[in-house]
């Protein structure tokens, strides 16, 4: 598809100056600075405009609405997804949703797992995700049968979702490996799934997990991406012995850490250590601000410990930290909408980030950051690269925190896919009909629902 933009605000490349956009076949072509007084070609607003009118030859006017690269959430769950109808947490803690998930997962189907995973992951494009990681996970305590379930489903939805988003796969790797069989673990990494996952954490083998994860990740030639220290135990350090894998497999660059809880718990010292230590081992690194406030601190009195790593401190160090969604409406997290934005907002909380150059730091932690996570090729607003964006209704980055608009136009992949000027909720019939399947699959409160629908029938 060809489109032209103007008066297009890139509020992460330069906010003195509106911006003309090029996009032929699905690629940036051109991003030109306008100066003011020029001469712009006619055009028609983007709020009068419909993707279903001449959408090949129009020249829209953004009117000063911000233009992002599309977000990239580099750590879901897609999985899990809505299964909170089905597995509760009463205790509120990660272990608890770790037990009762493990216990529910054998009775899930692999057609429910795909429904999850296709609506939890639509709905993120739906307010500009336009790239995912997720872990999957991979119960082999259960069964060899119940850990490639949800793998296949995974892989099916990653290729029913291909032509409009792009998923990533990080089956979690169980822990005390020891009794495991690792046949089957190297059976789900042949299956075509595109790193490894896993909580060493968890472990009573930490140590020897972290060796066995390294030593499967070199076999395929696989990135390693680990839950990592989320917990409120200043003692837990598996990130050390990740850190020091890392440099003695020169795997820099291929390694992320996720969470990062046990950092909000010890002092300075000790967490400025790390943090260095982290730095010499080029690690990449995710926040997860707002499960983490949902599941730390659950056994403090008051004052009660919030969860959320250094996010700040951290980033001043040089090391890619992303912020990301992980769970939606499941036993680790009853809320969430996969939306970045909801998501950094509850970062800038959690960190104390509200300056203006905080909240500039934030919109990079939800796009080129991420992106740089998931080794993206061909991200963001430049020539020759994939145009994949959103457009969000907002002329600063100050009004995207305080509104987090609603009303956003998704392009990904060479088309649009969601706009609020159209009625239809999607733009392409399949990604309507994918929609519509995989939400009658999922939903809140079953129960409930079913007898209002009896009531109101008379
Ligand atoms: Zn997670």
């Amino acid at each position: 598809m060809n489109l032209d933009l103007v008066n297009v605000r890139l509020p992460m490349r330069d906010e003195e100056h509106l911006y003309q956009l090029s996009v032929r076949d699905g690629i940036w072509t051109r991003i030109h600075r306008q100066e003011a007084g020029a001469v712009l070609p006619d055009s028609i607003s983007m709020e009068a405009w419909s993707p279903g009118n001449a959408e090949d030859m129009a020249v829209i006017d953004l009117e000063g609405k911000i233009l992002l690269p599309g977000f990239v959430d580099s750590h879901m769950h897609l999985d899990k997804s809505f299964s909170l109808t089905s597995v509760e947490n009463i205790s509120g803690t990660l272990e608890e949703a770790v037990r009762n998930y493990s216990q529910a997962s054998p009775a899930f189907t692999k057609e429910e797992i795909k429904s999850r995973i296709v609506r939890s992951a639509l709905q993120a494009l739906s307010f500009g995700t336009t790239h995912i990681r997720t872990h999957l996970d991979f119960n082999l305590r259960a069964s060899r049968e119940v850990a490639l379930r949800t793998v296949e489903a995974a892989l099916e939805a990653k290729a029913m979702l291909a032509p409009f988003m792009t998923l990533q796969l990080f089956p979690m790797v169980p822990y005390n490996l020891d009794s495991l069989d690792i046949g089957v673990i190297e059976e789900a990494l042949r299956m075509g799934v595109d790193g490894i996952g896993g909580a060493p954490h968890l472990s009573l083998t930490a140590q020897e997990d972290i060796d066995r994860i390294f030593g499967l990740a070199k076999k395929f030639d696989l990135p390693i991406d680990l839950h990592c220290d989320e917990t409120d135990d200043p003692q837990m350090r598996t990130v050390e012995h990740i850190a020091l894998r890392t440099k003695a497999e020169g795997y820099a660059g291929r390694v992320t850490v996720d969470h990062l809880c046990a950092l909000a718990s010890m002092t300075d010292a000790d967490a400025h250590g790390i943090i260095e230590r982290m730095t010499e081992a080029g690690l990449k690194a995710v926040s997860l601000p707002a499960v983490n406030l949902y599941l730390q601190g659950r056994r403090d009195r008051f004052p009660v410990r919030r969860g959320v790593t250094r996010l700040q401190e951290i980033w001043q160090a040089g090391i890619p930290i992303a912020v990301a969604s992980d769970n939606i409406h499941d036993p680790f997290h009853p809320f969430g909408r996969g939306d970045l934005l909801q998501i950094a907002l509850i970062g800038s909380y959690a960190a104390h980030m509200g300056r203006p150059a905080d909240l500039r730091t934030l919109l990079r932690m939800m796009t080129d950051v991420p992106a740089t996570v998931l080794g993206l090729t061909e991200y963001g607003i430049e020539p020759g690269n994939q145009a994949n964006f959103v457009i969000l209704d907002g002329g600063s980055p100050e009004e995207l925190f305080t509104l987090l608009p609603e009303r956003r136009w998704v392009f990904s992949q060479g088309g649009w896919r969601r706009s609020p000027s159209s009625k239809a909720q999607w733009h392409d019939k399949e990604l309507s009909a994918f929609w519509k399947n995989a939400s009658e699959t999922v939903s809140f409160r079953k129960q409930e629902l079913a007898r209002g629908s009896v009531v109101s029938d008379g």
